[in-house]
């Protein structure tokens, strides 16, 4: 069982900002921006480099409740803005084999990331 999915469970506390049938969300434990929520499906994905067509609603999901979660937190703007971060595989960073689309807010992201 992955740290999100106890998380899911509710047997690890974490505040769930969003959740509906097939994805829920809830802060980083160690936000890079004032704003850090994690987007993560229900059933477990491990990497969206491993996601099939069976997975094409859960996908869709993530992107939709990224939206509406910004909407929630007041950055859905474009005065405002977010950055949504996929890490995929060692060289990108993922440390977590549970796929989790990162939304960052709150400040001005810089480009290109580290
Ligand atoms: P990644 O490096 O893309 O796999 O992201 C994993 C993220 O999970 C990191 O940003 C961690 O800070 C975050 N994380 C790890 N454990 C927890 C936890 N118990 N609650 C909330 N976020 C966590």
């Amino acid at each position: 069982m992955t740290i999100f999915e106890k998380i899911i469970a509710r047997e690890i506390p974490a505040p769930i900002v969003y959740e509906d049938d097939l994805v829920a969300a809830f802060n980083d434990i160690n936000p890079q921006a004032p704003i850090h929520v994690l987007i993560v499906p229900k059933k477990i994905i491990p990497r969206v480099g491993e996601a099939t067509a069976e997975n094409q609603a859960t996908l869709g999901a993530l992107l939709l409740a990224a939206g509406k979660i910004a909407t929630q937190l007041g950055v859905n703007e474009t005065s405002k803005g977010f950055r949504l971060v996929i890490n995929n595989g060692q060289d990108a960073g993922e440390t977590v084999p549970h796929l989790h689309v990162h939304l960052l807010a709150g400040r001005e992201l810089t480009w290109p990331p580290g």
